[in-house]
């Protein structure tokens, strides 16, 4: 299938490796050209803009950082909705706001497109392997027609619902990301407070009832000293705000998610562009 992919970042660049491989022919534009190399080198072809991406493909994906970045590439001049044929189908993949994709779904709607949101959850790590879990809002018929693309790049691929819903359940799944990952780094403060061996902790919180995805994939990355951005730690306080700002507009109240929202503020001052695990910089016994 012709199929159209913008933001060739971290995630990106997993994706769309695994569409390659599955067979589709993917034409690429990212912000930065030189961090679309590697998909290229795989058979990925560079347009010069998201228009002339949309022009060459029946499925257009994008995934970029924020949701203005989603705003830029959707509505620009030389954007996806300026080259898209009718009929096509746009799926933004950013972790971004509810809003803004009920609106992208009623303008695409307007002017003759098929809209999905459709975040992932499972990291660089399930970018890379084909095992991306895939919430996606919107229309379900067009949420059948892509979910044999989805299949070459996920593992779990759930309809949540109409458009929107994706981002709000991308929402529910990160305040839980956020605290584990706080979690991790108490747990690993706390041990080595109190003179534990930190590996032979990791192996008994992973099997015990404190497991969980982010102990198991982020804390052998801090034994490491690997700090590098799997999840950029910019990126989570972006999620955190944008769950915050739709919980005051459904008036309930998430004191944990506003917790982990002023720590990853705090953290993002100086350490936004490290991985989420650079959390446990907050605390001495890790800050240098
Ligand atoms: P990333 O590495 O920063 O990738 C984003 C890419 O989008 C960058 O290459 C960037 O270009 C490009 N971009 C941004 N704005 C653009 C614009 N206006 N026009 C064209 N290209 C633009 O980030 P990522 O880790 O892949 O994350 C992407 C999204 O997925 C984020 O919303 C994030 O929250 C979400 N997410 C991430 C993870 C994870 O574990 N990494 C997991 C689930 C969801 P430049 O190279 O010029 O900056």
């Amino acid at each position: 299938m012709a199929l159209g992919f913008i933001g060739t970042g971290v995630m990106g660049t997993g994706i769309i490796n695994n569409l390659l491989k599955a067979g589709h022919h993917v034409t690429v534009y990212n912000r930065t050209q030189s961090k679309a190399d590697e998909v290229i080198s795989h058979g990925a072809v560079w347009a010069d803009t998201p228009a002339e991406v949309a022009q060459q493909a029946d499925i257009v994906f994008s995934m970029v950082g924020y949701p203005q970045d989603v705003e830029d590439v959707w509505t620009r001049d030389d954007g996806i909705f300026a080259g898209a044929k009718p009929g096509t189908i746009l799926v933004d993949m950013t972790t971004s706001t509810p809003h803004l994709a009920e609106q992208l779904a009623q303008t695409g709607a307007d002017l003759g497109f098929k809209v999905l949101d459709a975040p992932v959850s499972g990291g660089d790590i399930g970018a890379k392997s084909g095992t991306l879990t895939i919430m996606v809002g919107g229309e379900a018929d067009v949420f059948e027609a892509v979910k044999p693309v989805f299949e070459s790049i996920g593992q779990q691929i759930v309809h949540v619902g109409a458009a929107g819903k994706g981002q709000h359940m991308k929402m529910s799944n990160n305040i839980g990301v956020a605290a584990t990952v706080i979690t991790m780094a108490e747990s690993l403060v706390y041990a080595k407070a109190a003179g534990l061996d930190l590996e032979t902790a990791y192996n008994v919180w992973r099997q015990g009832a404190a497991g969980s995805w982010s102990i198991d994939n982020y804390t052998p990355r801090v034994l490491k000293g690997d700090f590098a951005a799997g999840f950029y730690a910019k990126h989570l306080l972006k999620d955190l705000r944008i769950a915050l700002d739709a919980a005051k507009e459904m008036d309930i109240d998430l004191p944990n998610t506003a917790l982990a929202e002023k720590l990853f503020a705090k953290l993002s001052v100086d350490h936004g562009d490290e991985g989420v695990q650079a959390i446990v910089k907050l605390w001495a016994a890790f800050s240098s």
